[in-house]
């Protein structure tokens, strides 16, 4: 019941970030520093240097290596001015364990409001700016990827959410189809998502 009676008291309370720095950030999946040799199980650290896109934050490597905070752990490749005023995504889950699906979800939450700056799901690649994929590339999603891909309007972008659709993650390959954006994490922060997706949109 102190859930409950917590929300009446705080009311519904949207982020101001990115404008405004986040209020909570979990530690883990945004960026790390350290020194050190450890045993990292991907090989995100080499030469004491990491390696975004292929950390799955397992924490092995604290506490060599700890969170900071910083959840600017995107890469954004291309961005269209042309959806600054509407975007619309359509996620594809391509062989994810769900972590990613969830984080991306609360995007539509009240705390984060992603229609705010005009960004949308869909549930048809037809109507899609951005194909969002998730997840190593499993053997069944493989031509439901590419027909997707393949219905969507020009000009269209590729999101790659999570170290699984970016490097393979621990699990597998990552799916064949190159990133405009790709947004680390396991599974990637919502403030790093929503960062990087307000940027691909040409704000
Ligand atoms: S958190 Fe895990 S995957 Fe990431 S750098 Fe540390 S040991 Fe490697
Ligand atoms: S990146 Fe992590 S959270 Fe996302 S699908 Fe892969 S294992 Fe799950």
């Amino acid at each position: 019941m102190s859930w409950f009676l917590k929300g009446i008291k705080r009311g519904i309370r949207t982020e101001k970030f990115p404008k405004e720095k986040p209020l909570e950030v979990a530690p883990w999946s945004t960026k790390i520093e350290g020194e050190g040799n450890v045993n990292c199980p991907t090989n995100a650290i080499e030469d004491n240097k990491w390696a975004q896109e292929k950390c799955v934050f397992c924490r092995r490597c604290f506490p060599s290596y700890k969170p900071t905070g910083d959840v600017n752990i995107f890469k954004v490749e291309k961005r269209n001015p042309t959806f600054r005023k509407s975007f619309y995504i359509y996620p594809i889950d391509v062989g994810t364990c769900g972590g990613c699906n969830l984080e991306l979800k609360l995007l539509t939450s009240p705390q984060y409001d992603m229609s705010r700056f005009g960004i949308f799901f869909t549930n048809t690649p037809r109507h899609a700016d951005a194909l969002l994929v998730m997840g190593i590339m499993t053997e069944g999603m493989r031509e439901a990827l590419m027909r997707a891909y393949e219905a969507m309007p020009e000009p269209k972008l590729i999101i790659l959410l999570g170290a699984c659709a970016i490097s393979g993650g621990l699990l597998g390959l990552p799916p064949e189809i190159k990133g405009d954006v790709r947004i680390a994490g396991c599974p990637p922060n919502p403030y790093t998502i929503l960062k990087a997706l307000v940027e691909t949109k040409g704000d």
